[in-house]
């Protein structure tokens, strides 16, 4: 069977068939070449935007940081500084902070210590990473930092980063603890010679003294005996107040009574002074921690005699009004300032004269006093005037909380 040679028409449909077919084939390859470029392209645009949103993250994270950071080069100029660095300076920008010496960044005493560890670095030997230092602000004021030290890589080169954190408020109250222990130490030190150097003596020379000396050394170490258990009383209060443990036992209180006792403890402690107690006959009944009133008039009391040194009137008085019993207590001695008034209250709080003039004292009475009364429902303020003596009132209220 032989084959039938195709016609010429048929060879040329079958030419078209196979370009067509050839062409669709490229189009094809050529869609394919096209479609894997964009891809490619998609990638790289891709990683590009995930490149800015990690650089923009890591930017973010070293501005809003709550430390202060910085880069520096190994020889200190400063390469970047981030908000809360310049916040802590008090500069407002990157600039002005760099065109300031190093020398008045710092307090004298840290500056030594600045140039110790930059004088260490340069030949390699150590320092520690972590230190301490005191820098003076651009208003002034001095800041203590704590400092960590790393190394870094910055823009391909070696650097460091180093952070601060704030630690101002740290060393104040660790200041304060240290002027509180020694404040309490003397006096606690105090009536504690007073009362060892009497006993002692009647002890040692009992036989040699009088009946009346052996009672004035005895007497001395019993008011000494009262003034420091007063005063411990009132730091255990205060560590009540602290710890929000102050609870109180309130009764039915008369007002007089306590008045009375109180004044009668201190009149023994002064010849100088006259207690006048102007309390009306009649008073209601108030609700209150009876020991807690005490102690608020021991504290107000003895300091009317204490800051009365040329002696003169004491005096006690109540005024009921109409829900609440207001209590005075007024000295003729030397006054408060009105500028020192203000500041009474707080945490061993003393006007410089009282230091000068060797009044004794821890400055919590009054801090007490105001926890006491506030936590009767009361207020306590003062009227005074320097030279001319004060009086510190406060408040009860007469209904039972
Ligand atoms: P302290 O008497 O132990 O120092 P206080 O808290 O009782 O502590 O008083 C604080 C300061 O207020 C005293 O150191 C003194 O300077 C001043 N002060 C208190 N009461 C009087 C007063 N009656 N007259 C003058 N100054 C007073």
């Amino acid at each position: 069977m032989g084959s039938k040679k195709p016609t010429y028409e048929e060879l040329e449909r079958q030419l078209a068939d196979t370009e067509a077919i050839l062409t669709t084939l490229r189009r094809g390859e050529a869609d394919a070449i096209i479609s894997e470029r964009n891809v490619a392209l998609l990638r790289v645009k891709e990683v590009e935007e995930a490149l800015r949103k990690s650089e923009e993250n890591f930017h973010d994270s070293l501005e809003r940081s709550p430390l202060g950071i910085c880069i520096v080069t190994a020889e200190e100029e400063i390469l970047y500084a981030n908000r809360a660095m310049l916040d802590v300076y008090g500069y407002s920008s990157v600039e002005e902070l760099r065109a300031v010496l190093a020398k008045d960044h710092y307090t004298p005493e840290s500056y030594a210590g600045y140039q110790e560890r930059k004088d260490k670095r340069k030949p390699g030997d150590f320092v520690p990473s972590n230190y301490e230092i005191s820098i003076v602000r651009k208003d002034g004021e001095v800041q203590h930092l704590a400092v960590s030290r790393a190394e870094v890589t910055w823009n391909g080169e070696r650097q460091f980063q180093v952070l601060y954190q704030d630690i101002t408020e740290r060393k104040k109250l660790d200041q304060l603890k240290d002027e509180f222990i020694g404040l309490v130490s003397h006096e606690l030190r105090t009536p504690l010679t007073v009362i060892t150097g009497a006993v002692n003596t009647v002890l040692t020379e009992g036989a040699r003294l009088s009946p009346k000396e052996t009672h004035q050394l005895l007497q001395d170490a019993a008011l000494e005996t009262d003034s420091l258990s007063h005063l411990l009383g009132n730091l255990l209060e205060l560590s009540r107040v602290q710890a929000n443990r102050l609870l109180l036992n309130t009764e039915a209180v008369s007002v007089i009574r306590v008045i009375q006792d109180t004044v009668d403890k201190i009149r023994r402690q002064s010849l100088a002074h006259q207690f006048i107690l102007d309390i009306p006959k009649k008073l209601p009944a108030v609700y209150a921690d009876q020991l807690r009133l005490e102690r608020i008039l021991y504290n107000l009391i003895d300091n009317a005699v204490k800051y009365s040194p040329q002696g003169g009137e004491v005096r006690v008085f109540v005024k009921p009004e109409e829900e609440r019993l207001v209590i005075g207590i007024s000295d003729q001695g030397i006054g408060i300032s009105l500028s020192d008034q203000a500041k009474l209250f707080g945490p061993f709080q003393r006007v410089e004269q009282s230091k000068l003039d060797g009044i004794r004292g821890l400055g919590l009475g009054l801090l007490v006093s105001r926890r006491l009364v506030e936590a009767h429902g009361g207020r306590i303020w003062l009227e005074s005037e320097p030279e001319r003596g004060s009086t510190f009132f406060f408040t009860l209220p007469l209904s039972r909380r």
